[in-house]
């Protein structure tokens, strides 16, 4: 059986609302609330939804970027909420972060060899020669040559940026990468490209993704399982093929109506979400989705599903499954 790297349970994240003269608490913003799954070793899991469904937020959480309001995160059985500092420095080796705005994640100031110098620097790895050397193989496994390691931010394509985000991340020999929106601001026709990089890196160093993004169509092909997320929670959460084959909830089945087939004969009708998105610091009551799902009921507006699994490994929180 394949190992469990991640397990997430009932992980939140609250975000105080301040107001009046004294800045007392009025509520919070429920960025994550309460999320739980386990990421397998080697896999690749598609966290997808609307902005402001917490899918970033979750990816900080899972990193401690960000401490949580509730909740745990074991990586490899350690328990990562109630890590000290110096413990955090060392497990960061460990998992890694690759950002959907290349450009701004990289300083501009620096060559591309300090960036990449940097975090075995930061975690005290090698000697000058040794990341020398580092950095010369990794631009070379992300497609790039070593002659770009002289050069600046500015002076590469967007494409090519993203590769040295993917390289920079990879510097420590990281078990886990959370990849948030990594192709959200390149152009389809690079989209595919670093994307198939991904694949071949996870294929030769057995890396483990969590991929964030907010198009079910983006993740399809590199996930190996996605969870859809709606107002901090996961709302469905399966194999690729069964999820894309068979969606259940009705938030996946708008989301997936969207995303464009190639094939005319297969093309459905898009169904539209109505509204917005409700705001996480006044979620509505019961299911979150209720004031936009057309198969809304009564219990519906009263009583929030809980995430259950209504066939072998797909989850499903909607009182349809009940
Ligand atoms: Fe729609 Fe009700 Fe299911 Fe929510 S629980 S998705 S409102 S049918």
């Amino acid at each position: 059986m394949t190992e469990t790297l991640l397990q997430v349970r009932d992980l939140k994240k609250h975000f105080p609302i301040t107001g009046g003269v004294l800045g007392k608490k009025v509520g919070d913003v429920k960025a994550v609330d309460g999320l739980t799954f386990d990421v397998k070793k080697g896999e690749t899991l598609g966290l997808v939804g609307e902005s402001g469904c917490g899918k970033s937020t979750t990816g900080r959480l899972l990193l401690r970027l960000l401490d949580p309001s509730e909740g745990s995160v074991l990586f490899e059985n350690k328990e990562i909420t109630s890590l000290s500092k110096e413990e955090l420095r060392r497990l960061r080796r460990e998992m890694q972060m690759v950002f959907q705005d290349p450009y701004a994640s990289l300083n501009p100031r620096h060559t591309v060899e300090k960036i990449l110098e940097e975090p075995l620097i930061v975690h005290g790895i090698g000697n000058k020669t040794e990341r020398k050397k580092r950095v010369q193989e990794i631009l070379e496994v992300v497609g790039l040559s070593s002659y770009h390691a002289k050069r600046y931010p500015h002076q590469f394509s967007g494409g090519q940026r993203q590769r040295i985000g993917i390289a920079r991340a990879l510097m420590t020999k990281p078990k886990l990468i959370i990849a948030d929106e990594p192709v959200s601001a390149l152009d389809v026709s690079i989209q595919s490209q670093v994307l198939n990089l991904l694949e071949d890196l996870q294929n030769e160093f057995g890396l483990t993704y969590i991929f964030i993004a907010h198009d079910l169509g983006v993740v399809r092909h590199i996930s190996d399982r996605v969870g859809v997320m709606y107002l901090g929670r996961i709302v469905e959460l399966t194999t690729s093929e069964k999820l894309y084959a068979k969606p259940l909830h009705p938030y996946t089945e708008v989301l997936l109506s969207a995303v464009p087939v190639p094939d005319p004969e297969m093309r459905k009708e898009a169904a539209l979400l109505e509204g917005e998105i409700p705001s996480p610091s006044n979620p509505p009551k019961g299911c979150a989705f209720h004031t936009r799902c057309h198969a809304c009921m009564d219990i519906c507006k009263q009583t929030r599903p809980e995430l259950k699994e209504v066939e072998e490994g797909h989850f499903v929180a909607c009182h349809l499954f009940n």
